[in-house]
């Protein structure tokens, strides 16, 4: 493993109060080490027949790496205020003070929340019966620029106290630099709803990574792990093998990162999103970096694959990094019709990544790469960026 020593890592779970309630890491039972070799034979496991894989990278400190912290709000039978994570598989809420996964500050500013609501009677929102004010409280750091952003989610837009309780908030913490209220009437398990309401700042904050800088809104996705996400990125375009003239799509761009991070080692890039807000946030996020040889579409990456193909469009290099279903077959196929000379594969799903690969290899790809990036210690989840290469016709 990369980051092996002699000094052992105690897992987060080690000595964790909240181990058997939260089920949030679900290899706490073991040290990092221990983790990362599982992780790696997790790897091997599904993606070993392809090609060799690469030592997984670990966290020099696995500790506290999360820079989005999400708490759920609620009120115990006997009347005491909560906030943290649900347990697993349930509704209800393990109150949370400080978790090793997340953020210090992050964590830190919603215990202080919780503890103004009774002087501001603001009352958690209740899901069975529909009564109460504040849902969640969702807090975004960048570890960069040290911008927070505190997000208050409330069932109903009527906030009265807005102003003092922004003003008291920001006295107890004048590290927070926006504060947003976001409207969330639905009875659903999203944390988010549409609305929002700027109540301090700016609206978003601002990262850099990998020397670019990134506006993050309250919606935005964005990768959680700061620290592993540069290794990440660095290794795609890596992979990516650019020499400054080729065409890049960059499938499942969410809101641009790796295609900017990529843009000046290419000719031009492509990116592909179907979430309009992300697409958004993408067009800003190259302008703010003077980046000119990007585009965005808004489409289905399947149905724009499959378009591009039909329209007999050229790609010297696809990177595509979908969410955890995988892609899908119209995509693949579509992928090799373009017939890009690399692909380059991030996934944080080996599972779903194994069947598309297999059907790339099948079709005329050859896996050449794989390199497991440790961006969730703690927790059974590991991502993956694989390389394919265009297999030459053989000679007759
Ligand atoms: N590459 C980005 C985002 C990866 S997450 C990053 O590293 O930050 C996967 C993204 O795929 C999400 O932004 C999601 O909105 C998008 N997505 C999901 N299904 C899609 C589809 N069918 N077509 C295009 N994009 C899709």
């Amino acid at each position: 493993m990369s980051n092996s020593g002699k000094k052992k890592r105690a897992g987060a779970g080690n000595g964790c109060v909240l181990y058997k309630k939260c089920g949030g890491c679900q290899l706490q039972n073991m040290n990092y080490e221990e983790q990362l070799s599982f992780k790696q034979a997790k790897v091997i496991r599904l993606l070993g027949r392809f090609c060799r894989v690469e030592d997984i990278i670990g966290m020099k400190d696995p500790t506290h790496y999360r820079n989005k912290v999400q708490a759920a709000f609620g009120v115990t039978r006997g009347g005491k205020i909560v906030s943290g994570v649900y347990q697993s598989a349930s509704h209800r809420i393990v109150c949370v003070d400080d978790c090793r996964l997340e953020d210090r500050q992050a964590d830190k500013i919603i215990v202080t929340i919780r503890k103004m609501l009774p002087d501001f009677k603001i009352i958690p929102y209740n899901e069975d019966s529909g009564k109460g004010f504040l849902r969640h409280v969702l807090v975004r750091r960048s570890f960069s620029t040290g911008e927070i952003m505190v997000v208050l989610v409330t069932a109903s837009p009527m906030f009265r106290s807005s102003g003092h309780f922004v003003s008291q908030l920001l006295k107890k913490h004048p590290e927070i630099t926006t504060v947003v209220q976001n409207i969330n009437p639905s009875n659903t398990s999203m944390v988010l709803g549409d609305k929002e309401k700027v109540l301090y700042g700016s609206g978003y904050i601002t990262d850099v990574l990998c020397s670019y800088k990134f506006r993050i809104s309250p919606r935005s996705f964005y990768q959680i792990n700061p620290v592993q996400t540069e290794i990440l990125y660095n290794t795609a375009v890596e992979y990516a093998g650019l020499s400054g003239k080729e065409t890049v799509i960059d499938a499942y761009c969410g809101t641009g990162t790796i295609g900017i991070a990529a843009s000046k080692l290419a000719g031009n890039v492509i990116g592909v999103e179907l979430n309009r807000d992300a697409v958004r946030d993408a067009i800003v996020n190259a302008r703010l970096n003077g980046v000119k040889n990007i585009y965005f579409n808004c489409a289905d990456a399947g149905k724009f694959m499959v378009e591009a193909a039909r329209a007999g469009e050229k790609a010297d290099v696809v990177i595509m990094d979908p969410p955890r279903a995988g892609s899908d077959e119209s995509f693949l196929s579509s992928v090799v019709t373009l017939s890009p000379d690399r692909i380059v594969y991030i996934s944080c799903n080996p599972e779903t990544q194994a069947r598309d690969i297999s059907y790339l290899v099948k079709n005329g790809y050859e896996c050449k790469k794989i390199q497991p990036v440790d961006m969730f210690p703690h927790t059974s989840h590991v991502e993956t960026v694989a390389q394919l290469v265009r297999r030459r016709p053989a000679r007759i």
